[in-house]
């Protein structure tokens, strides 16, 4: 297949690019490099399976040659108000990358008869009132608050996505993705693990934003890759969630980074203020992912963690 990936110089868009490419597929990246990272697709120069464009998604998308598949990832996507690259601090860019992001991205699927997958997410359920959150429930979203810029812009994309599918007929799939850890998060990201991993590697007292009581259900980047990988050769089109479903508090996640990590500082942890809107509680309830593609994640938080320091170290240069 010939696969147009949108965001593919972020964390996960470059991981599903390296994916594709290993499975035989050519990939042309899109990308704006305002959230994404270059060096996440430089191993790739030279591929002959790979080619990048430099393009906003929210201007009009030229793809050259015959796309069979878009996968559309672009978005700013961490909620940290703290970190410049937060949506909150893009709100009129995230908004335009999922509503005429998506409008762009759909159109290049028609154009070429292209199969398509959007990349939503759990923020989808907003501050969820039922739990673990199944793909049939509405969610608890305010739609003005700080995170409605990328909360409603999902659920824009998702809407026309469904449009796109039952009105031009497009072979559509959406993905709901939970919180994913791993390789290529960016430092200044914002979210808990790139901020836990480098105050731990730094040896400082970890921040946590509230009480620490909300929780998490965390994935590891190469299972999540996995589920979506399955998901784009079914012919479902309803959301699937994809994520881990072992929930822990933030402070029980803060507490296994310091454990791992061995921080000397381990055992201060700095109380900040709660951000705003932020979710009280989010798992995945993943039934239709294990019935559907037969996937569930095998790699535990402990192991994945692990597995991200390396990364973490070598950006510290330590
Ligand atoms: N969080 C924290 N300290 C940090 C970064 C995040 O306590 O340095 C909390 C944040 O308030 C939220 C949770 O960790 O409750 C997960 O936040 P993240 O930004 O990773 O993603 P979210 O799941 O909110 O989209």
């Amino acid at each position: 297949m010939h696969v147009l990936i949108t965001g593919a110089a972020g964390f996960l868009g470059s991981h599903l690019t390296d994916r594709l490419i290993a499975e035989g597929h050519t990939v042309i990246g899109m990308d704006n490099l305002i959230t994404g990272n270059e060096e996440n697709l430089a191993h790739l120069a030279g591929n002959p399976g790979f080619s990048f464009i430099l393009n906003d998604v929210s201007n009009y998308i030229f793809a050259p040659g015959k796309i069979d598949y878009v996968v559309h990832f672009a978005s700013p996507a961490s909620p940290n108000p703290t970190s410049p690259l937060g949506y909150p601090n893009l709100p009129i860019q995230t908004m335009k990358a999922g509503a005429l992001g998506t409008h762009n991205a759909l159109g290049v699927a028609r154009k070429h008869q292209a199969k398509f997958l959007l990349a939503s997410t759990s923020e989808i359920y907003g501050d969820p009132l039922e739990h673990p959150q199944k793909e049939t429930y509405w969610g608890n979203v305010d739609p003005i608050g700080t995170r409605s810029v990328y909360d409603e812009a999902k659920r824009f994309a998702e809407a026309l996505t469904m449009a796109y599918h039952r009105f031009h007929n497009i072979d559509t799939h959406i993905v709901r993705i939970f919180n994913t850890y791993g390789p290529r998060m960016r430092l200044d990201d914002g979210r808990a693990i790139p901020n836990f991993i480098q105050q731990a590697l730094r040896s400082e007292a970890l921040t946590i934003y509230g009480d620490g009581m909300q929780t998490r259900s965390f994935c590891f980047v190469e299972d999540l890759i996995e589920g979506i990988y399955r998901l784009m050769q079914t012919d479902f089109h309803e959301p699937v969630n994809i994520g881990n479903p072992v929930e822990n508090t933030i402070l029980e996640s803060a507490e296994l980074v310091n454990e791992i990590t061995g921080n000397p500082n381990g055992t201060v942890i700095k109380m900040a203020k709660r951000l705003d809107n932020d979710p009280q509680r989010r798992q995945p309830d993943i039934s239709r992912a294990k019935e559907l593609l037969g996937w569930e994640p095998k790699v535990s938080f402990r192991e994945g963690l692990t597995r991200t320091l390396p990364y973490f170290k070598q950006k510290l240069g330590l």
